[in-house]
């Protein structure tokens, strides 16, 4: 029975996590930590943005609840697991499909994938810190599906 309830913490995790980034992104870092995020919405040279850094966040505290929850606690390590789940989807969707940081040109048909580009390209129409939408990045609201 134990898998069943490792299977919810990790599934719970990645859900929580698309909330706690929308959160993340919609009050800190277009608030107080804008002047790192700010790197992210204005054109620039190289493939790095400080914006880039925000990971860590992120990075350091998975590692530790990973390493920490393989010697001791199953369900810490479920939580690390599901934390990292979400970064890898994240860069994937954000990164590569998004932003197109590894170049490719292919256009997606897929109505969650068209929905999800469509709003977060909306997101980055607003080149300043205030009145931007669209701050989920697995999720987008119906308002922002492709007809
Ligand atoms: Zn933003
Ligand atoms: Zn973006």
């Amino acid at each position: 029975m134990n898998w069943i309830l490792n299977l919810g913490i990790f599934v719970g995790t990645v859900v929580f996590m698309e909330c706690f980034a929308w959160w993340m992104h919609k009050y800190i870092l277009h608030g107080p930590l804008w002047f790192i995020h700010k790197s992210h919405h204005r054109p620039h040279k190289g493939w790095f943005e400080i914006n880039d850094l925000v990971v860590l966040v992120y990075i350091i505290p998975t590692l530790f609840m990973m390493y920490y929850g393989y010697e001791t606690n199953q369900w810490l390590w479920w939580i690390g697991a599901g934390i990292s789940f979400y970064g890898i989807f994240y860069f994937i969707l954000h990164d590569i499909i998004i932003h197109r940081r590894i170049k490719f040109s292919y256009r997606f048909q897929n109505r969650y994938l068209k929905r999800l580009i469509r709003a977060h390209k909306i997101h980055h129409k607003h080149l300043q810190k205030e009145n931007s939408k669209a701050f989920g990045f697995l999720y987008a609201t119906k308002e922002f599906d492709v007809s």
